[in-house]
């Protein structure tokens, strides 16, 4: 995977007629490696057969954090490397909010993944009143504690202020370079820190223009072949 990479986090939507309609659409567009969609668990195996004469990766959007074992409704990292998966997204604010997961949890979810081989996007971010109070880079910081001592290189960060997610209110060019050079210097320069937060075709070039950033999380537009495919080719 390189230059910028575009990551789609469909979430809990789709089925059958809809990922066949979408993804054999992304197939031909000859699209490079560094472009995934994170597909929900049931369609993985699908997705993986609509995409095989394709470069475009396909990810899953939670794992488990156990290995194996009485763990019910669980899919571990093994599974997914097993069915095809390459990536996962791990600790998503929506995750966080609706599943009472912590960053702890994330990073062991995110380990899991390293010992399957798969490629984890850790996510971080903000809510609105933390960012209003002034508190953003200390929630952050917090966030990005659990990772010390990973090896950089085998997992991506997602900037995903959660005011910005699903909200149609994107973070301002400023903004994101701040966070992204905060990450940066918090972690390592050379980790890879994406922007997630109404990321549109019609302002994907804008995002992907500003500096620090190296690929862009898309939830909403991440469902339309069109629009997707509109961020794709605003890569660089
Ligand atoms: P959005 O979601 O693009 O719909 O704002 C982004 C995400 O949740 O990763």
């Amino acid at each position: 995977m390189t230059g910028q990479l575009v990551i789609g986090n469909w979430k809990m939507h789709g089925s059958i007629g809809k990922i066949r309609s979408v993804l054999p659409e992304l197939a031909r567009a000859k699209l490079g490696s560094n472009v995934a969609v994170c597909i929900p668990y049931p369609y993985v195996m699908l997705a993986k057969s609509l995409l095989k004469d394709s470069q475009v990766q396909v990810g899953a959007q939670d794992v488990s954090e156990y290995h194996v074992g009485a763990y019910t409704g669980a899919v571990s990292a093994s599974m997914l490397a097993d069915i095809g998966c390459e990536l996962v997204i791990v600790g998503h604010s929506e995750r966080r909010r609706y599943f009472g997961e912590s960053s702890e949890n994330a990073a062991r979810k995110l380990r899991a993944c390293l010992d399957a081989g798969l490629f984890p996007v850790y996510c971080v971010g903000e809510d609105a009143d933390e960012r209003a109070s002034g508190r953003h880079k200390e929630i952050i910081a917090a966030e990005l504690a659990v990772l010390r001592g990973l090896p950089i290189g085998l997992y991506a960060v997602a900037y995903e202020p959660s005011w910005a997610v699903g909200t149609g209110v994107i973070a301002t060019s400023a903004q994101i370079a701040e966070m992204h050079a905060f990450i940066k210097e918090t972690l390592e320069p050379r980790t890879r820190v994406l922007y997630g937060g109404s990321v549109k075709g019609s302002n994907a070039e804008e995002v992907l223009a500003v500096d620090g950033v190296d690929g862009v999380l898309v939830g909403g537009a991440a469902l339309s072949a069109s629009e997707f495919l509109e961020i794709c080719m605003a890569a660089r």
